[in-house]
């Protein structure tokens, strides 16, 4: 699927802009971004609903600009699951062969085989109102499911459920999308859920494509700040580049001076930069401690606080750069009790982040 330069106004307010993506066939995608970031509209005027203003959408060589919603052969669930209350499982499930004319011997070896792609076989005789949201939710995918369409699109789909059902009905929608190998795209603002699912990830803001990329790529390679804060945590810091030799460069941190190496964007020397480095990453010494320096930058720094939360301790930690304290997990801590006072934050070179300033 091809979306080559697609805006749109509603009014004054431009919720899509010059949006350019190529989506490879059978994978799945997410569009992750705050709310009001334009997803959904993207996701709308792919399926038909909306109209873009400018631009081009095509699957394969058709391009369905043009094209009428009933006609673009694509599929949508919702948040809402959107069932028919009136109809059973089966045929609510059924109904999209049913307006297509197929017969009815056929409607209903492909209603088995759709229900028991989403695992609800024998459910077939039961009212919407006798399932579970998650359950409902898996009908609501066997019905898009169903009329074998060539891109599926969901629309926060576990957004109404609770959250181990959410989970549970993730790692189903996984499995349905790699074994039948549909093109999908997903929409969320959740990143565990866009991560855990997803081939690539489109991260917007504010109608714009911040960034594009397999879920690693986007969480260890940042384009840019709005990245690098909106996909998991991170602490920043300005610095100075002083230089550049490859993919490694050497920086000035405050009174520290930093290496980072794979850098995968090109930065000169002179450059104000941000550093980005992610809890998970550092590894805190006491003073005296000895210091693990290999390909490792090692910056000062005092604990602030400590929250013990089972599987790890989550620290704060006060550094002489940048505002605010920076955040530092320890896994599988064994006691509630860690470290206090000075502190030395050793951080692996190719775990140190470099982002442009804006
Ligand atoms: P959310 O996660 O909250 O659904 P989103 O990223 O999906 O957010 P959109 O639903 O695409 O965002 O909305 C983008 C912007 O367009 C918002 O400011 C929204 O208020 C506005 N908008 C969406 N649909 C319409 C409409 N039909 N008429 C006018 N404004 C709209």
């Amino acid at each position: 699927m091809k979306l080559a330069g697609l805006d749109k106004w509603f009014g004054k307010n431009h919720v899509v802009r010059d949006l350019h993506l190529d989506i490879k066939p059978g994978t799945m995608t997410t569009f992750l971004g705050p709310s009001g970031c334009g997803k959904t509209t993207t996701l709308r005027m792919i399926a038909g609903f909306q109209e873009p203003d400018h631009g081009r959408i095509s699957i394969g060589d058709r391009d369905i600009t043009d094209v009428p919603a009933y006609r673009r052969n694509t599929a949508m669930v919702f948040q809402e699951y959107a069932l028919f209350p009136h109809m059973t499982v089966a045929e609510n499930v059924g109904y999209g062969l049913l307006v297509r004319g197929i017969r009815a011997d056929e409607r209903k070896r492909r209603v088995r085989a759709a229900l028991e792609l989403v695992e609800l076989d024998g459910m077939g005789d039961r009212f919407p109102g006798q399932l579970s949201g998650g359950q409902q939710q898996r009908v609501a995918l066997a019905r898009a499911l169903i009329v074998e369409p060539d891109a599926l699109l969901l629309d926060e789909p576990l957004s109404n459920l609770d959250a181990k059902l959410r989970e549970s009905v993730r790692m189903e929608l996984h499995r349905i999308q790699r074994r039948t190998g549909i093109t999908a795209i997903y929409v969320t603002h959740d990143q565990e859920e866009a991560f855990a699912l997803s081939d690539e990830v489109v991260v917007m803001s504010e109608g714009r494509i911040q960034q594009a990329g397999p879920p690693d790529e986007v969480y260890y390679h940042p384009a840019n700040r709005f990245v690098a804060e909106f996909v998991g945590t991170i602490n920043l810091a300005p610095a100075l580049v002083t230089e550049v030799s490859g993919s490694v460069a050497a920086m000035q941190c405050a009174s520290a001076e930093v290496v980072a190496t794979g850098l995968t964007r090109p930065i000169r020397a002179g450059q104000t930069v941000v550093i980005g480095v992610r809890p998970e990453s550092v590894q805190l010494c006491s003073v005296g401690e000895p210091l693990p320096t290999e390909d490792a930058n090692v910056l000062p720094g005092r604990i602030a606080g400590a929250a013990f939360l089972g599987h790890k301790l989550r620290y704060t930690v006060e550094v002489p750069f940048g505002s605010t304290p920076w955040v530092v997990d320890q896994f599988d801590p064994g006691s509630s009790v860690g470290l206090s006072g000075e502190v030395s934050l050793v951080v692996p070179r190719l775990r140190t982040h470099v982002m442009s300033e804006e």
